[in-house]
């Protein structure tokens, strides 16, 4: 029984962390066993066909790394070929250099995975030897193209020393691949230039961009039949296998009926988002207001934060009467935190407290609405892509690497506020800049920002945002619970904040009066609303898996049947 249960533990819990908590046994132990058991079922069915004959494995196989997790791959590979297999160190390590890709999913230096060499070395200790193997043999390469460089050779060293030396598990899956690449164009040049620049400049030619997408079976077709229905009456089915034929409904923008129906099938939408909304948080949405929502992991570089203190910038707009050619607006935020994240969890606090403020205030019913949304999920996306009309993707600059909310929402006929960050650059050219609200530091702007940074004097020479922290401050939202918010405060006024968010706040500020200006015209944002749409061609997975395909895995595609 003891042995049946630890069996069964390994795979027992799917970790739900989407960037950093690292170094838990029970995780490295699954991501070992995942990748041994991928790579022997292959091996196993390659033996099956050719026998011992591994001259045309590379040429054959490719394993693609979806991030660093699996990246055991690469030592249990060599292990297996040279253990089990008998090959020679050098034909195996062919074999493996030629078959392994890597995809990068983050920028964000702590949320790179790496084992103690202890626990590594206590649970592995084969693939341990071969890593070291795999350094020594690396680190020779390093010393010939930059004899004496002692310093770059640490930097570069799968092992990190000191105290609690580490195995650096993204440099292993980079010294082990024969591509490397992001997920959107900004992240894959911030790679090469930052995180990843010794390799780069070791071989250039490893490096690439394959831009994300997300499949418009399930995120158009089969989350938003009202709309489906309506592109393909007026353009036919084609897009459901070509998505760039949504490029022709950009036609039909002008065309009072089309526009029409288009909000009405919009309208529809939000009355089915707004019930989610009442039974899950019970807030009443009105559907005619405009539908502001932001859902994702909660994390501090997405910056929750930053919308929450607008909202209580347009609560303070209403409590003061300024409400001069007022915008009536549903603000949705939904998201899990991971369940040690500290400050994560106490954001959503805080959005739950300012929504629970704000909706008790019959002062401003009817004009600004808020809630929280909890148990964010697939299924949950699938009713508010389709009911969003203003779609947040406000991340610090340089810190989201591609993001695909932002793809779901532009499909779905969602305007973007957006930084130029991840693929939100590359949607903003796919839809122009008239129909995106741009704002916002730049990366390389965000990186100088950091060196002299003064989050007090930009709150002080900013009335708007003064307001707002004085009312944080104030105990307006934590009313009986004292200090409650002193963490999140403490981290907006810090010099160190990391996420920009005092700094980025009058720009956020601003370009939401835009939006909120736009969609006081009608037909001005039905239109807006169609060309986003209309531009979301370059965002299907297909056109992805092409890439990936003519890139990297070179395999003969096969026409779909039926
Ligand atoms: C699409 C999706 C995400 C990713 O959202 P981002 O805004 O790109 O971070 C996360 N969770 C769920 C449930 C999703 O559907």
């Amino acid at each position: 029984m003891a042995a049946k249960n630890a069996a069964e533990n390994i795979t027992m819990v799917l970790y739900p962390n989407d960037a950093s908590e690292n170094g838990k046994e029970l995780r490295l132990k699954q991501q070992y066993f995942l990748a041994s058991a991928s790579l022997q079922d292959v091996l196993e069915r390659w033996e099956l066909h050719h026998g011992m004959d591994f001259s045309r494995f590379a040429e054959k196989n490719c394993f693609q790394l979806n991030d660093t997790h699996p990246s055991c791959a690469v030592p249990e590979l060599m292990r297996l070929l040279v253990d089990e297999y008998g090959m020679g160190w050098d034909a195996a390590w062919n074999i493996t250099s030629r078959t392994m890709a890597y995809t990068n999913h983050t920028l964000l230096p702590e949320a790179l995975e790496k084992w103690s060499v202890r626990l590594f070395g206590r649970l592995l200790p084969r693939l341990l030897e071969i890593i070291y193997e795999i350094n020594t043999r690396f680190l020779t390469e390093v010393a010939r193209r930059w004899p004496g460089d002692n310093e770059r050779q640490a930097r570069m060293s799968l092992i990190e020393e000191g105290p609690e030396p580490q195995v650096r598990m993204a440099y292993l899956a980079i010294v082990g691949s024969f591509s490397v690449n992001g997920v959107a164009q900004l992240h894959s040049e911030l790679l090469q230039q930052g995180l990843f620049r010794d390799f780069h400049e070791l071989w250039p030619g490893k490096f690439n961009n394959k831009t994300n997408g997300v499949t418009q079976r399930r995120w158009l077709a089969a989350a938003n039949p009202g709309l489906a229905r309506l592109i393909t009456a007026t353009i036919g089915e084609g897009w459901i296998r070509q998505l760039d034929e949504l490029r022709r409904l950009a036609s039909h923008a002008d065309d009072p009926a089309f526009r029409s129906r288009w909000r009405e099938v919009k309208r529809a939408n939000k009355v089915r988002l707004a019930e989610l909304v009442k039974r899950d948080c019970g807030v009443s949405f009105d559907p005619d207001a405009l539908f502001d929502v932001q859902v994702k992991r909660i994390h501090e570089y997405k910056r929750q934060l930053l919308n929450i203190l607008h909202v209580i910038h347009l609560y303070i707009r209403l409590k003061d009467g300024r409400d001069a050619d007022w915008t009536p607006r549903c603000v949705l935020i939904g998201g899990k935190a991971a369940p040690g994240y500290f400050i994560a969890k106490r954001i959503i606090t805080l959005a739950c407290k300012v929504a629970q403020m704000i909706n008790g205030d019959h002062q401003v019913a009817g004009r600004l609405g808020v809630a929280f949304l909890p148990n964010y999920r697939v299924s949950a996306m699938e009713i508010i892509a389709p009911g969003t009309d203003l779609s947040e993707q406000i991340s610090t600059a340089g810190k989201e690497a591609s993001g695909t909310g932002n793809m779901k929402f532009m499909m779905n006929g969602a305007a973007t506020i957006g930084t130029l960050d991840g693929a939100n650059i590359e949607i903003r050219e796919e839809v122009g800049d008239d129909n995106f609200f741009l704002f916002g530091l730049t990366a390389e702007q965000a990186e100088a920002t950091r060196r002299h940074y003064d989050p007090d004097a930009v709150i002080s020479a900013d009335a708007d945002l003064r307001g707002v922290m004085e009312l944080i401050e104030s105990g307006h939202f934590n009313q009986f619970e004292p200090g409650l918010f002193d963490p999140i405060i403490k981290a907006i006024r810090s010099p160190h904040d990391p996420w920009l968010v005092a700094a980025d706040f009058h720009a956020f500020a601003h370009a939401q009066e835009r939006a909120a200006a736009a969609y006081r015209d009608r037909d001005r944002w039905t239109r807006m609303s169609i060309l986003n749409t209309a531009a979301s061609g370059k965002f299907s997975t297909d056109r992805t898996m092409q890439e990936y395909n003519e890139g990297i895995w070179k395999l003969t595609p096969v026409a779909p049947q039926g």
